[in-house]
């Protein structure tokens, strides 16, 4: 389950097309990718800094998991995805390890990666995703 590095940083937003060029900015670097992820009802916006990517979610249905946590906090850091071997496998030694799980195996996620989500009751409130190529 070690993580090589921090893959990835969810940060949800009301709208892509002001957060891009605000990030564009901010960064220095240009959103390389723009993909709708349809079963989580979201599209993401990538950039990236050294390797760890910055991704924006907009909600594509305000019954979906980013349109509830905007509805419920607003604009902000959403996940934090760790880089593992093997998604499933992360999942499962965490699950083992007593931590609870969103998801018992991992799906496909932006980007064609494996994903899978702890849940933030057991990680002090933080929604930790497992990514694996
Ligand atoms: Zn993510």
């Amino acid at each position: 389950m070690k993580p090589t590095h921090i893959e990835h940083l969810g940060i949800a937003v009301k709208n892509l097309e002001e957060s891009i060029p605000f990030y564009e900015n901010l960064l220095g670097t240009k959103c390389y990718n723009v993909e709708e992820v349809k079963d989580q009802r979201v599209k993401t916006a990538f950039f990236l800094v050294g390797q760890t990517k910055i991704e924006l979610l907009e909600s594509t249905d305000p019954e979906g998991p980013i349109g509830k946590f905007l509805e419920k906090k607003g604009e902000g850091i959403h996940h934090m995805a760790f880089a593992v071997e093997n998604a499933t496998e992360a999942l499962a030694e965490a699950e083992s390890a007593g931590m609870a799980l969103i998801d018992k195996v991992s799906r496909k996620g932006a980007e064609g990666m494996n994903i899978g989500f702890l849940h933030p009751k057991s990680t002090h409130g933080v929604l930790i995703e497992f990514c694996s190529k």
